[in-house]
């Protein structure tokens, strides 16, 4: 099934996607309810009068969603209570409400409403979480009533093989269409993932289809139809198109290799898609290099259409009793990487020196053997005294307590805001200490890792505008040793990467922080650490703390950044922050955290600024905060009468 969340497959035209032969498209509940809201499905007769879809539609009961956006929900036996991302209303998402919604949207399949937990919690925890979706399995069957609509049941149980079985047992039970297999594909092994697949298909009655939700890569199809699954759903094909990824039976090609330039073939010698039909790789290779948005969907119909033809393919074997040698011959061709032409090295060693040194803005500076991204615009040199990594630990990863944190047994992640990217310092300074945690708990625990107690999820998000420091970073990686890793590189290509020796998702978003920070969940940890104001005034403004110290409203929040200046502190109080000395850092007898009212309402070992720099702030000539109204000074009122002063 292509991905249609918000009721359009990304930049495919529906033609294109009734000619690859796609049967069902799947639309997203949570997104829908939110954007446009039931009362324009009612109006238009449903999702398939809203966008002249005539084959079938599967919604998805908005589950997934709610546990993807950690920060800002509630379970509770009743539903999932989580803040709209589009107007910050409370939802209340109950499985009533999750089938009344997907009844309006006019879905012919329906899905229940369950509670995904990250596959690596605890057994209890995944217990409950399963327990609960039973129950609100039988809430659904009861709300769906006499509607002709299909509904599936949704098997959950995290990475356990018991659990896995008895939730199979249970929703088998009951009369459900058919049956799917939610909690995979969020940060499990592929062999983890076929092996809980082959369990569960192994209980599930013959005659129903099977749904293997959220999955996967071509070769990921192969293997689970392998077990026994009829039904997917991924956005890879068209995810991957924007990349300039594409899937075909000679394997990957990624068009953004040297190699293809001027190449006259097909993408696909093998496909009669429109695209492999109508152009050359020489033309969308240029497409993809000047970023021509027809090249991305091209591509996207591409995938699309091969996806829907392995599909075919794989159907067509398994009626004429030849799938062991199909299956045989595919596994390796299917994921095979890409290795068409020659490695290209025509650049002298000299030239790629001069190359590697400077990139877009930025260029390396190298002292003691140790690297440094400047900004060649302003001159600024990021972390400019320390060694990054080591002022990365001092200042931030230490403060914040991260490796505290995440050795509690809290199933909702740790939420990492790194503010300012560049070279990854802070983000892998994180990373180290939290994998060096989870390897010491496994060692300690001995081989049984199931039994050990895995620490708390971490789900670090970093916030860049441009990727070129790290890129320069990852070029001069000697000068940059905390960068040899897979997870900086894995940042860089596909914006996104998983952990495997510990539970952590590492995500990038990449813009400006001013209007991202709106869709991100909120943190409870943030790394304050752009350029300064010098170089990046509007995120150091009043305005800007005004906007986070609201999104941070409901959470405890703590912010910790390099500078002590005045301004930038009254800045933070006039918010409403509460504002204490940070750890020194090199040079800097003190740095800044700023807490949420949240996080100041707690036990916070944090010294508060006090009345001492009250008077100081008073006589200084920096007092006023950066980008405030020199009319407005509602915030001198702020600062003097901040109930951190009142004690
Ligand atoms: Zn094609």
């Amino acid at each position: 099934m292509p991905v249609g969340t918000h009721a359009a497959v990304r930049s495919q035209r529906r033609e294109d996607l009734l000619e690859s032969g796609a049967q069902v498209l799947l639309a997203n509940t949570y997104h829908l309810l939110l954007r446009p809201g039931r009362e324009i499905f009612e109006k238009f007769g449903g999702i398939h009068g809203f966008m002249n879809w005539p084959r079938s539609v599967l919604t998805d009961s908005g589950g997934f969603q709610i546990f993807s956006l950690p920060g800002s929900r509630t379970m509770r036996e009743e539903g999932a209570e989580f803040r709209s991302y589009v107007d910050n209303q409370t939802v209340h998402l109950s499985p009533e409400l999750s089938i009344a919604t997907q009844k309006s949207i006019g879905a012919d399949i329906m899905m229940v409403l369950d509670q995904c937990v990250p596959s690596t919690v605890e057994h209890s925890v995944a217990k409950d979480a399963m327990e609960l979706t039973h129950r609100w399995a039988k809430r659904c069957l009861a709300a769906r009533g006499d509607s002709s609509q299909a509904l599936f049941g949704i098997v959950q149980g995290a990475s356990y093989a018991d659990l896995r079985v008895e939730s199979a047992r249970v929703i088998t039970d009951l009369p459900f269409d058919g049956f799917a297999i939610g909690g995979l594909a969020v940060g499990e092994t592929s062999a983890e993932r076929e092996d809980c697949t082959a369990i569960v298909t192994d209980s599930l009655p013959a005659d129903r289809p099977r749904y293997l939700m959220g999955v996967g890569t071509t070769r990921d199809l192969l293997e689970a139809v392998h077990r026994g699954v009829d039904m997917f759903d991924c956005i890879l094909p068209t995810a991957l198109a924007k990349q300039g990824l594409a899937f075909t039976s000679l394997g990957r090609r990624d068009l953004r290799r040297a190699a293809y330039r001027g190449v006259d073939a097909p993408l696909d010698p093998a496909c009669v898609c429109y695209t492999c039909k109508t152009y050359s790789i020489a033309y969308l290779w240029h497409l993809q290099r000047v970023r021509e948005t027809q090249g991305w969907q091209l591509l996207g119909l591409h995938n699309i259409h091969f996806y829907q033809d392995l599909m075919r393919r794989m159907r067509a074997h398994i009626l004429a009793g030849t799938w062991a040698e199909f299956y045989r011959a595919q596994r390796d061709v299917l994921d095979a990487r890409d290795s068409y032409g020659p490695p290209v090295t025509h650049v002298t060693k000299a030239q790629r020196r001069k190359l590697a040194e400077r990139r877009g803005r930025y260029e390396v500076v190298a002292r003691a053997g140790i690297g440094h991204i400047r900004d060649t615009r302003s001159g600024e040199i990021m972390h400019p005294v320390d060694d990054p990594a080591e002022e990365a630990r001092s200042l931030y990863v230490g403060p914040a307590r991260v490796v505290e944190r995440t050795r509690s047994d809290d199933p909702a992640p740790l939420i990492i805001w790194d503010v300012g990217l560049g070279a990854a310092a802070n983000a892998m300074a994180t990373i180290a200490a939290v994998e060096a945690l989870a390897t010491t708990e496994t060692a300690a625990s001995g081989r049984a890792t199931s039994d050990a107690r895995p620490p708390r999820p971490l789900l670090l998000i970093s916030f860049e505008n441009d990727l070129d420091s790290l890129l320069l970073a990852l070029r001069q990686i000697h000068l940059f040793p905390y960068l040899r890793h897979a997870a900086p590189h894995g940042i860089a290509k596909e914006h996104r990467w998983f952990g495997k020796k510990a539970a952590i998702e590492w995500r990038l978003m990449l813009g400006d922080f001013g209007a991202l920070k709106f869709t991100a969940p909120p943190p409870e940890i943030i790394y304050f650490d752009p350029f300064s104001y010098k170089t990046d005034s509007a995120l150091w403004s009043l305005a800007a703390f005004r906007e986070l110290a609201q999104l941070c409203a409901a959470s405890a929040t703590e912010l910790f950044t390099y500078t002590y200046s005045t301004s930038v502190r009254a800045a933070m109080l006039a918010a409403g922050f509460y504002v204490a000395k940070g750890a020194a850092a090199g040079p800097k007898a003190e740095t800044t955290i700023a807490l949420s009212p949240r996080a100041a309402a707690v036990a916070h070992g944090r010294e508060l600024l006090g009345g001492e720099w009250l008077s100081k702030w008073r006589r200084s000539d920096a007092r006023v905060p950066f980008g405030a109204d020199p009319e407005d000074l509602s915030w001198q009122e702020a600062v003097s009468g901040h109930p951190q002063f009142r004690a």
